[in-house]
């Protein structure tokens, strides 16, 4: 009989893995035998000998195995694969009364590292950014295809990140139908077109959802500024609120096409785009004197690692201090922060240092994180990213 490959843990490395962090490191790595292939599944053991779950094997990473599971009894199949991905999805179920874009799988919160898939509508998309959840790329697409309700599941595996774990990018339907052009997804009441095949990550920012309720509530009576809007998820928010006037800006003109098909869908007026660079754009109107009096800031990810949280905390500042510069006395700014490098503590003082800059009484009246349905593990805490600060003023 062939033993089952095997990745024994130097003493003392098996501490992390006892306490169920699903991350092993290749420091952290005594031998592993067996010859395991990218992506094949091994055996943990620690130095003493003691089985303590099956990862995935990414020999090409510094992340050299993700633990599928701490159980060393059980196997990683098809079956458990699919007992997963059902069980994520069920976890859901309540969101259903919301909306039908919803993030089914959020990767290790789920127990399925390297693996996030949303669903738009009857469609699925899938995004595999590790090598073990690349390797079981069949088990999990029937997976999906196998909830109800799928029409078809579409692959955006194009993350940068895959290259470190050696994969090349891929991008195709995996079952079922192809999506639409647009998929259409209703949320809160509100409508949005999503492009699956080429939209931000896998189309649609999903983590917002509560943010964008909040703003809806909130809109009503103001003139609102969406900074960052992508496909205008805020903008939309903001007019279907009843705010008097929506300036969305964006540097990308096909997100702005895209953002004003979705405020036309709901009934809202598209005149207040504008193409620009957000940091000019807004200093460039409060230089002018123009004043809102709701702000919703949303940059892209400043901080994609540690050493760069540093000159991320002063872009992050700036465009802050601008924004509060542009409110009018009472005037609230929903400001976020999708780095993880940046913690929420972290996010608090930059806003200290903006608002003391701009001589504002800015106070913080509520708190956002991402939406539920991308849930941070208790023994994962890096899955938690989004961060935001509703401040007012005045
Ligand atoms: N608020 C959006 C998500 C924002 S994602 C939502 O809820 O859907 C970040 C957006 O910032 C992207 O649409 C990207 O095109 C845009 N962007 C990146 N750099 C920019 C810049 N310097 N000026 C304006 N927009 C920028």
């Amino acid at each position: 009989m062939t033993s089952e490959p095997t990745l024994t843990l130097r003493p003392g490395r098996d501490r992390s893995v006892v306490r169920r962090h699903p991350w092993i490191f290749s420091g952290g790595v005594a031998r592993v035998t067996g010859d395991p292939a990218p992506g094949d599944t091994v055996l943990v053991r620690s130095a003493e000998g003691a089985a303590l779950g099956r990862a995935a094997y990414s020999p090409r990473s510094q992340l050299v195995a993700r633990l599928w599971t701490f159980d060393a009894d059980e196997a990683v199949d098809e079956a458990m694969l699919a007992g997963r991905v059902a069980a994520a999805a069920g976890r859901r179920a309540g969101l259903a009364a919301r909306t039908d874009g919803v993030r089914l799988v959020f990767a290790e919160s789920d127990g399925l590292p390297g693996v996030v898939a949303d669903r738009f509508g009857d469609h699925v998309v899938v995004e595999l950014t590790a090598a073990g959840a690349d390797r079981w790329r069949d088990a999990l697409a029937d997976a999906f295809a196998a909830l109800p309700g799928v029409a078809g599941v579409y692959e955006r595996s194009d993350a940068a990140v895959r290259s470190k774990e050696g994969l090349a990018e891929r991008t195709g339907l995996l079952r079922g139908a192809e999506p639409p052009e647009l998929v259409t997804i209703v949320e809160d009441g509100r409508s949005y077109l999503v492009d699956v095949r080429r939209g931000h990550k896998t189309g649609f920012y999903l983590d917002q959802r509560d943010a964008r309720a909040a703003v809806q509530a909130l809109a009503a009576g103001r003139r609102v500024l969406d900074a960052f809007a992508y496909t205008g998820g805020f903008s939309v928010a903001a007019a279907v609120g009843g705010a008097t006037e929506v300036v969305t800006v964006d540097s990308s003109a096909p997100s702005l096409a895209l953002a004003a098909q979705n405020l036309a869908r709901n009934g809202a007026d598209g005149g207040g785009l504008c193409e620009a660079d957000a940091f000019a754009e807004l200093r460039r109107r409060r230089d002018a004197g123009e004043r809102f009096d709701l702000i919703v800031l949303d940059p892209p990810k400043l901080a994609a690692r540690a050493d760069q949280v540093d000159k991320a905390s002063r872009a992050y500042k700036d465009a802050n201090r601008v924004a509060l510069g542009l409110l009018n006395p009472g005037g609230l700014l929903a400001t976020f922060s999708c780095s993880g490098a940046v913690d929420d503590a972290l996010f608090q003082k930059i806003l200290f240092g903006a608002a003391l800059d701009a001589r504002s009484d800015a106070r913080i009246v509520r708190r956002f994180h991402q939406a539920e349905d991308h849930p941070v593990a208790l023994t994962f805490p890096e899955a938690s990213y989004l961060k935001g600060l509703l401040l007012q003023v005045g």
